[in-house]
């Protein structure tokens, strides 16, 4: 089981992302501890392995498949390897 962390509303740089196209996976790698984390339920919030309020670094998805919620002390160190299922559209 992972811990959750007590509070969820540590950053403010939380981006919460409303489906429009069917998320197949909810997928992210932290670019700090290279870490990559995967949510597989709406209720599952994870984190990678360096995530720390006291160091303020580190990355977290909730959400699963229904939604995305990402968040991070520094978005550039957050790479979104989520996937989506595609409609006929090439992805870039
Ligand atoms: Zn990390």
């Amino acid at each position: 089981m992972l811990e959750y962390p007590e509070k969820t509303d540590i950053s403010s740089q939380y981006v919460e992302k409303v489906c429009m196209r069917k998320l197949i996976r909810n997928r992210a790698q932290c670019l700090d501890c290279m870490d990559i984390i995967e949510s597989i339920g709406r209720h599952h919030f994870t984190t990678c392995k360096c995530y720390s309020d006291e160091t303020k670094t580190g990355i977290f998805i909730d959400g699963g498949q229904c939604y995305q919620r990402s968040g991070a002390y520094d978005f550039s160190k957050f790479k979104d390897l989520s996937e989506y299922e595609e409609d006929g559209m090439e992805s870039l």
